[in-house]
This record gives C-alpha cells, sequence and structure tokens, in this order.
C-alpha cells in the first residue's frame, strides 16, 4: 500500500512492523504485540483503523485470559447452542436489553455475568437454572428449550462415546490389522451376512466366521476386509473388543445379542436388525464371505473352535496376545 508520508514529502511504500504497546483495559496496563502501519523508508507511523482494531482486540483478550473470562465467541457459542436470540437470553438471565450484544461484540463481562455463562454453558446446568428459577420465558419457550437441553445431553453422551471408540480401533494399518484400518461399515456388513444366512447364530461362531474370512482373504489378497485385530483367547481366536463393536451396533439398531438358556447352558445368539446393505463390500469380499459360509455352514461353535484351536497363528501365541495377519499363510481350508 502506498501513502503520502508527511517526513519524506511525497508518496512512499509502506510496510507493517510489530512493537509492543501497552493498552489501559479496565484500568489494567495490558502490553501486547501490536502492529502498525509505517512509512517503509522513514519509519513514520501511519494510522490504520484495522491494525488499531486488531490490537485492541488483542489487549482485551489478554485480558480475559488473564482474568478467566470467556471470549465474545465463546459467549456467542454458549446462547447458540440453545438456539436462543440475543434477546431472550439476555431475558432467561434477567439482564439489560443490550447486555449480551455488548459482551458478544467485545465488551468486557462483569465477574458475576461470567460466572453465570459460563455455568450455562454445561446442558445439564441448564436444566437446573430451568427449573429452579422463576424465568421470563412463556412455558412454550421454557419447553423448547428444555427440549434443545435434551437433545444437547444426547449428544455429548454419543460424542464421547464415539471418542472412545475411535480411541479403540485403529485406523492406521499395519501386520496387526492385515495392513487395513478399522472399517466399521465393513465389519456390520459381515455380521448381518452371516447372521442372515444362518438361524440362530451363536456369538462364538460369528467370532470365528469373521477371523477366517479376513484372514483367508489377506492370505490371498496381501489385505483384510474388516481391519479387526484378532486376540488369542482361550476358546479361539476373537475380535478384539468384541463386546464393545455389539455395544455400537446394538446402540446402531445393525445387530443385538439376545441371551437364550438351555438347561444350564447360556447362548449368545446374533440377531439381526437388518438386510446387508448394498455396495459396502466388494465382488471379492462378497465371495469369500460365501466361501467361508460354505465351508462352516455345518459346524457348531464348539466344532469350529476346536477348527481353529489347531491353526499356527493361534498355537504361537498366547492368551490376550494379537494374532498376527502373517500367519495367515498357513490356514489352509480344505
Ligand atoms: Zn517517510
Amino acid at each position: 500500500m502506498r501513502k503520502y508520508c508527511e517526513e519524506c514529502g511525497r508518496e512512499v511504500e509502506t510496510k507493517v512492523i510489530t512493537e509492543k504497546e501497552t493498552y489501559d483495559v479496565c484500568g489494567e496496563p495490558i502490553e501486547v504485540d501490536a502492529q502498525i502501519l509505517v512509512c517503509a523508508e522513514c519509519r513514520e507511523q501511519f494510522y490504520c483503523e484495522e491494525l488499531d482494531n486488531a490490537t485492541l482486540i488483542r489487549a482485551y483478550n489478554e485480558y480475559r485470559i488473564r482474568h478467566k473470562l470467556l471470549l465474545p465467541e465463546e459467549i456467542k457459542k454458549i446462547r447458540e447452542q440453545y438456539g436462543l436470540s440475543q434477546r431472550s437470553f439476555g431475558r432467561l438471565l434477567n439482564w439489560g436489553d443490550k447486555t449480551i450484544c455488548r459482551y458478544e461484540n467485545g465488551s468486557i463481562q462483569d465477574k458475576a455475568h461470567n460466572s453465570l455463562l459460563l455455568f450455562l454453558r454445561e446442558p445439564e446446568n441448564m436444566r437446573t437454572y430451568l427449573t429452579e428459577n422463576e424465568i421470563v420465558l412463556n412455558e412454550k419457550q421454557k419447553a423448547k428449550l428444555l427440549n434443545t437441553v435434551d437433545k444437547l445431553e444426547q449428544d455429548l453422551e454419543y460424542r464421547t462415546g464415539r471418542r472412545l471408540f475411535d480411541m479403540f480401533f485403529s485406523r492406521i494399518p499395519s501386520e496387526e490389522n492385515g495392513f487395513k484400518g478399522f472399517d466399521y461399515e465393513k465389519l456390520c456388513a459381515m455380521v448381518l451376512f452371516f447372521a442372515n444366512k444362518s438361524t440362530g447364530l451363536l456369538k462364538t461362531k460369528l467370532m470365528k466366521l469373521l477371523n477366517y474370512s479376513d484372514m483367508v482373504f489377506y492370505k490371498e489378497n496381501g489385505i483384510s476386509i474388516s481391519g479387526l485385530r484378532y486376540a488369542h483367547l482361550p476358546y479361539g481366536p476373537v475380535p478384539d473388543n468384541f463386546d464393545m463393536i455389539l455395544g455400537r451396533m446394538a446402540a446402531d439398531h445393525i445387530a443385538h445379542i439376545d441371551v437364550v438358556y438351555e438347561g444350564a447352558y447360556e447362548k449368545h445368539q446374533v440377531v439381526p436388525e437388518c438386510d446387508v446393505p448394498e455396495g459396502v463390500l466388494s465382488d471379492p469380499e462378497q465371495e469369500m464371505l460365501d466361501r467361508i459360509y460354505e465351508k462352516f455352514k455345518s459346524f457348531g461353535s464348539v466344532e469350529i473352535s476346536d477348527y481353529s484351536h489347531k491353526e499356527k497363528g493361534y498355537n504361537a501365541t498366547k492368551t490376550g496376545q494379537i494374532i498376527s495377519y502373517a500367519y495367515a499363510k498357513y490356514i489352509q481350508l480344505n
């Protein structure tokens, strides 16, 4: 940007430099890095509204951080998560009509106001606030707000669950997952295929069917289907953290486990809740599942367990250890 410099007496090139400046915020000196527009030749300072405003905002934010105050955008976010206008949010809090507007636009908020906003950031606190205070909102507005609080709470639970889930199932390909990041969608399709095809499929048999599908597919293609890791347990190779996966499948209405009693025995049956989704599995993956199904269709849970105990990968590992896909090459389906 070229500007006329009084000092140089002509139009000059300008540049932006950074300097320490001290601002007075609520009676407190706050030092910030200020960006200043100067003459590139004599360094005479020019007034620039945008840069000045930016510096002032930085000073205010520095003050807020020092005093643990919410930032204007955070205040706005709290209001918006409840779907409220500035006016109705102000009314709900018994503040003046313009107060929220001023805070969102950068005025430093009162300490007590800040505490209330922080408290109301949590949906469950908003519920408490709504039930324990005399609220200026009418019944319809109040019902709508409570409904939003419900949704936020469920959403929070949902997101926490998903985060935990992602922590357990690596998306980084390695020899432990058959060089494929865990693919929940494909796994659901596999479970639905086996559960829809067989009547009264037991969980123990399903685990073996998944293991053989993944391992043999890996043996022939160098990659697994689901990206599951399999662990050595006393009754054979099983998908790592399988109960957690089944929990999510039940929550997603993909499939769930029914416990049936047969005399003294407890049987865990896999109940599908929908059809196999189309287009999730590739043709070669689908053919593999067909082959595995045909091979083991007459096997009971015990027989297939015994069968899997003979596998080299199982014998070379100890209880709790992950069975590497490297052992897949020894599997023979005769
Ligand atoms: Zn100059």
